[in-house]
């Protein structure tokens, strides 16, 4: 099968991700290993052609929509190649960019590896691994997502409260560069000296580079990661395609918890469920008992997005198993723990009873999940949010096709996310949009979403969000933790890194791709680039 092809509408598909951002290509590729991938790539700089990564297509910033030239699709890079046991016990599992979450779980939770081409030692370190025994922790709550995809957005989800991000749980990385060259990368092995980066490459040779002069935000952030001594691995977490293709992931697997539990608490008003995450986290300006458990989630839902799904509910076949919410109802906490010892359970839900009365809601008005299947239903409540806006969108953009997902996940630290917060309700307040709150409030960064009817709404909640990320760059936050900027946000990423570094770091993309062909339109605003 030939690997270059002409872009037909049999691939329209190809085109968008879950943003629903419409790209164009001319080309597209299905790449099986990391030769084909290196064979496009090379046949991409030879012939001056731009190619856009795509992993899962689940992004929601635009990032794998093409802008131009070719769509090179790593889905057909899904093999798990390999595992080790360090010493220490932890193990890692190597696999190829394409794989998807919901595949990699299925074959931790079952032991069921495809083992034909594995090598002995990794067979070896297989054989004493029981099934459901390891895991992979970060879970962007969309399955389908790539592990390269995932590494590329360096995406959280809902459990990074506890776990961290994608970053934390990558030891290892193989990257096709622009010019079809490869690097292997090993976190603690391959770092920069200062700012100065060197990068070991299979043909020997080293690729040197200088790092921007500045540090990335240390708050939650999925676009570049830039520090003094870094690890090199991290350079390419986060750079949305833009800097080298990653044909290969080394993954830090964790023990498995035992026992999850769960606890969806409802309150009469957003200073409610603000005050509770407070203590949850065990804030101390929380004014309750200090809360002793760690929590592995946290998760806000407000009126408009309970609102939402309960229309939803009605409609859709697949949401009628939703559970129908209390009455007088106002917002929702979904609350998350882990452990190995069920009886770790009756004490968490006797201190979170407290706090929830302490703080103004009522523990006869929850949801508990105490076993498998009753998280599971609140899990689906969860994922019901963002795919209720997805079918929304779709909607809407039938009959405007500009409208893409608008959805924020700005991030900022624990002192000023009731500030941000309620800048977000006042500003949605104001207008006239269809708008909800929902997400990840346990790491400061919940999801407004604007949900656009016209080409007007559009540009309004564009407008908006551009407003916000000056507030939060004033604030020290992130303008994207976990969806990266791609190419919905990349006018935020401009607000957030100011011209002088968007410069610096426009420098360091040249570095590597002096002929702007990786991610054309992801994150930089480069002057002189077509379709930028
Ligand atoms: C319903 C829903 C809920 C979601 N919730 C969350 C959430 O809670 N938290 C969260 O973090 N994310 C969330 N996401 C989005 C999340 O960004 C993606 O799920 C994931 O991180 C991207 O994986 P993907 O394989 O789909 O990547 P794609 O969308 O295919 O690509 C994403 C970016 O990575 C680049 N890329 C892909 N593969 C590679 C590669 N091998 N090398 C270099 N660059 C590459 C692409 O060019 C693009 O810029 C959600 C998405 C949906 C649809």
């Amino acid at each position: 099968m030939q690997l270059i092809r002409q872009m037909t509408k049999d691939y329209a598909d190809y085109l968008f991700d879950e943003s629903r951002t419409m790209g164009k290509a001319e080309y597209i590729a299905f790449p099986t290993g990391e030769a084909e991938l290196r064979e496009a790539v090379i046949w991409c700089a030879k012939e001056g052609v731009p190619l856009t990564a795509q992993g899962g297509l689940t992004g929601l910033a635009g990032g794998a929509s093409p802008a131009r030239g070719l769509a090179l699709n790593l889905s057909r890079m899904d093999k798990i190649l390999g595992l080790r046991r360090y010493e220490g016990g932890t193990y890692y599992l190597r696999v190829q960019p394409g794989l998807r979450l919901t595949q990699l779980r299925r074959a931790l939770a079952a032991k069921a590896f495809d083992i034909s081409g594995w090598d002995e030692a990794s067979i070896e370190a297989l054989r004493p691994v029981k099934a459901g025994e390891l895991f992979f922790p970060p879970d962007p709550t969309e399955p389908t997502a790539s592990l390269g995809g995932m590494a590329a957005c360096n995406a959280c989800g809902a459990r990074s409260v506890l776990y961290g991000c994608t970053r934390a749980h990558v030891n290892a990385l193989r990257v096709v560069l622009a010019d079809g060259r490869v690097a292997s990368l090993a976190r603690g092995r391959d770092r920069a000296q200062g700012r100065h980066i060197a990068l070991p490459l299979e043909d020997g040779g080293v690729f040197e580079a200088e790092l921007p002069p500045f540090d990335t935000p240390p708050i939650k952030d999925a676009g570049y990661f830039i520090r003094e001594n870094m690890d090199l691995v991290d350079l390419f977490m986060g750079s949305q395609g833009t800097l080298g293709i990653i044909s290969e992931l080394e993954l830090r697997l964790m023990p498995a918890p035992k026992h999850l539990w769960g606890l969806t608490a409802f309150f009469p008003d957003d200073e409610n469920a603000l005050a509770y995450v407070r203590a949850v986290k065990g804030r101390s300006d929380a004014g309750v008992p200090p809360f002793p458990h760690r929590a592995a989630s946290i998760e806000f839902f407000d009126k408009n997005a309970l609102d939402m799904v309960m229309r939803q509910k009605e409609i859709t076949p697949v949401f009628r198993r939703l559970q129908t919410l209390p009455e007088n109802y106002n917002c929702g906490v979904y609350v998350e723990f882990n452990g190995d010892d069920p009886s770790e359970m009756t004490p968490i839900l006797k201190d979170l009873a407290a706090v929830i009365t302490a703080v103004g809601g009522d523990p006869a008005r929850t949801w508990v999940a105490r076993d498998g299947l009753e998280l599971e239903q609140l899990l689906f409540f969860r994922h019901s949010v963002p795919e209720t806006i997805d079918l929304i969108i779709e909607e809407n953009k039938k009959k405007e096709p500009c409208i893409t997902i608008l959805s924020t996940d700005m991030a900022v630290d624990d002192g000023h996310f009731d500030e941000l917060f309620h800048i977000y309700r006042k500003d949605l307040s104001a207008t006239s949009l269809h708008w909800i709150i929902f997400g990840h409030i346990g790491e400061n960064h919940v999801h407004p979403n604007i949900l656009a009817r016209t080409r007007e709404e559009y540009e309004q909640g564009h407008m908006i969000f551009e407003k916000w990320a000056r507030d939060v760059h004033r604030m020290g936050g992130s303008i994207s933790a976990e969806h990266g900027a791609g190419k919905i946000k990349k006018k935020l990423a401009l607000i957030m890194y100011d011209p002088e570094k968007m410069k610096a770091l426009v420098a360091l993309k040249r570095a590597f791709d002096p002929d702007l062909l990786l991610g054309p339109g992801n994150i930089l605003t480069i002057d002189g680039e077509a379709g930028a």
